[in-house]
């Protein structure tokens, strides 16, 4: 059975203070929510991840990642952060890909893949994020993107590579925008990366992978996309800075 995920994405929010509070209020929040193959994945900048890695330590379903990591392993490149360095404060997860590093970073496909293939290499599991823009949708190009996406992203990785990834279905058009896609357009979305997978890996390795949403998701739609039969849980924005708003989303799982 594969992983069920909440992740939330606190991007570039959140003082050293403040994160290790909202933390501990989260992970004591949703404790006992979490069962089976649940996991809560807090993402949080790199200042917070080792004290967040030593406070997660008590709450066996809440996991700690970072936000990036660099696709060199080490070297002169002033203000950046290694996998290597991400992994040893014992983080876990990496989200890779994601739009606002697409768009404001210039991180193409190239280079998302080497990225993947260095926090791989350094124990990482990468949560690799593809999504349309508004206008590639309106263009209908839709599935051309993510399919591209994900054969220049991930699809050169190893089946034993391949199964450590966690993918994230975020519509750009959906971000921080107050628009959610519909459950039928998500799951269209979530079913077509599936199909993907088992044609480019096996059947079985599509069934394994977890396939989040992301884009405005809240506690008011995270039920009817949450219940689609491709969506495996969610990747936060905005409702991963409020505890109350987390925990409703965690909720939706049970
Ligand atoms: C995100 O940043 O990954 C995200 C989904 O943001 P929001 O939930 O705020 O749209």
């Amino acid at each position: 059975m594969r992983k069920k995920i909440v992740a939330g994405n606190w991007k570039m929010n959140l003082d050293y203070a403040e994160g290790m509070s909202l933390f501990s209020e989260i992970a004591n929040m949703v404790k006992d929510e979490i069962t089976g193959q649940q996991l809560a994945v807090i993402c949080s900048p790199f200042i917070h991840l080792s004290s967040l890695v030593q406070l997660a330590k008590s709450y066996d379903k809440v996991a700690v990642g970072a936000q990036n990591a660099h696709q060199y392993e080490s070297g002169a490149y002033t203000g950046e952060i290694s996998a290597k360095m991400v992994k040893s404060t014992g983080a876990a997860y990496v989200i890779l890909g994601h739009s606002e590093r697409r768009q404001y970073f210039g991180e193409d496909n190239q280079l998302l893949a080497q990225k993947t293939l260095t926090a791989l290499n350094n124990g990482l599991k990468p949560i690799f994020c593809i999504g349309e823009t508004l206008n590639e949708r309106e263009s209908e190009q839709h599935f051309e993107v993510i399919k591209t996406q994900l054969e220049e992203g991930v699809f050169s990785l190893s089946t034993e590579q391949f199964e450590q990834l966690v993918l994230a279905y975020e519509p750009v058009w959906a971000i921080g925008t107050g628009k959610t896609a519909s459950s039928e357009q998500a799951q269209e979305i979530h079913a077509f990366i599936r199909e993907q997978i088992a044609n480019n890996y096996t059947q079985e390795v599509a069934d394994n992978t977890t396939i989040l949403y992301g884009g405005s998701c809240n506690p008011k739609n995270a039920a009817d996309l949450f219940a689609q039969p491709d969506i495996d849980g969610g990747l936060i924005g905005g409702a991963s800075l409020k505890s109350r708003d987390f925990l409703d989303i965690v909720k939706v799982f049970n």
